[in-house]
């Protein structure tokens, strides 16, 4: 979950677990005296707003801001990603499968989930898939030193990452989480499923009735203050919050997840299931087609918009619902998309990467994360073999290298 505004950083952060770290775009000098002074005022801010002074010290006993989060804080994403590369990568059979095997683990605590919030464990499951890959990813930055890095020296914005920083003090000062367990993304998103500290402050809910709501350490109160967002946000439990369907080639009717109607409007607008039924069922909902009406196409529901809440981008939105269907069991889309080079899975990514090392491209060690250094390398081969440069991990040049579909 990112804050308003970073909209575009949301897909970084998404695919923070596929890249390699970005290039900044250099960010404004600031004296050392400044930060100090900035950072002293930190302090009384806390304190006044009530965190104990050991925590305020502990947390804030820095003398240099972090390089890093200034480093992340002012890229520019300079590589747009295709609508189908983005699903393939966060919907790939690895995180399906993954996901099923911790929906089985962990049956009894969605359920309950389920029950208690109305919320489809499917999604809530999904949710943790995407932002941790069920935890597994939850982020290197330390919150207190990145917030305050953020509220000193970042770009904007100073005012809500100040608050922000506050938040995550009292969540340690109360005993929530730990202070030596606050780490998170450069923009303060944490825990199991990445709220940030204002959010936690809200909406987290200590699931496993152990008196702390720690949504780093316990999946339990993760997945309840999760199905609890998105109850928050307006979740009607029972209903739909995605169908694929089809439209006519040339369609140009209404599209947009706010132009809602019911079902019975699309069919007579001559949109069917992905199959070719006949929609049915009650509620509204709107049009989304993301590559054209000749792509896949998607009726979203009010409770998409819930799933949007969380992280305002409709990729992400269909990518948690995406993956919600198939953990449930549904098949892959049904439509394919309007590319002739579709994107790799993650195992094909690693095998891309050491066919460019086998092939002399340096790009350091094969990790499967797609980021500019192996962008060059790919752009790089594709010049050497006559192709457009398009520095996209795709199965064009994959195949060109001697990859076969499945990543061996
Ligand atoms: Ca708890």
């Amino acid at each position: 979950m990112i804050p308003d505004g970073m909209r575009f950083l949301t897909t970084l952060a998404v695919l923070a677990v596929v890249g390699e770290a970005p290039v900044a775009l250099g960010s404004a000098p600031a004296q050392a005296g400044d930060f100090a002074a900035c950072i002293t005022d930190l302090k009384h801010t806390a304190r006044k707003a009530g965190v104990s002074s050991a925590i305020t010290t502990q947390a804030l006993d820095i003398t240099r801001p972090d390089a890093n989060v200034l480093r992340l804080s002012t890229v520019q994403p300079e590589f747009k990603i295709p609508i189908w590369d983005y699903l393939g990568f966060l919907v790939d059979e690895q995180r399906v499968a993954d996901g099923r095997a911790m929906i089985d683990t962990h049956d009894r605590t969605l359920r309950a989930a389920e029950r208690r919030f109305g919320v489809d464990r499917y999604v809530i499951a999904a949710v943790w898939g995407v932002e941790t890959d069920y935890g597994r990813e939850a982020g290197k930055s330390f919150l207190p030193h990145a917030l305050a890095t953020l509220a000193c020296r970042g770009s904007g914005r100073s005012k809500f990452w100040r608050g922000e920083l506050v938040a995550a003090l009292k969540l340690a000062d109360r005993g929530d989480v730990p202070l030596n367990e606050l780490y998170g993304s450069w923009a303060g998103a944490f825990g199991q499923t990445q709220f940030i500290p204002s959010t936690y402050q809200r909406l987290a809910v200590d699931f496993d009735g152990d008196g702390r709501r720690d949504l780093v350490n316990s999946v339990a109160d993760a997945l309840g203050s999760t199905a609890n967002y998105l109850k928050r946000a307006g979740w009607r439990s029972g209903q739909p919050w995605m169908i694929e369907v089809k439209v006519a080639p040339h369609y140009h009717g209404p599209q947009g997840r706010n132009d809602k109607a019911p079902l019975s409007t699309w069919a007579a607008r001559g949109v069917t299931r992905a199959d070719g039924a006949l929609l049915s069922g009650g509620g509204q909902a709107g049009l989304l087609l993301p590559a054209g009406p000749s792509g896949p196409g998607f009726l979203v529901f009010r409770n998409f918009d819930a799933i949007y809440a969380y992280n305002h981008a409709e990729s992400y939105a269909l990518a948690i619902s995406h993956l919600a269907d198939r953990l449930a069991g549904y098949p892959p889309l049904r439509t394919p998309w309007p590319t002739d080079d579709p994107g790799l899975s993650r195992a094909e990514r690693l095998h891309l990467q050491q066919l460019l090392l086998a092939n002399g491209y340096d790009i350091g060690e094969a990790d499967g994360k797609i980021g500019p250094v192996t962008r060059a390398a790919i752009a790089e081969a594709e010049r050497s073999l006559g192709m457009p440069p398009t520095g996209r991990a795709g199965q064009k040049i994959y195949h060109a290298l001697g990859g076969k579909s499945g990543g061996r």
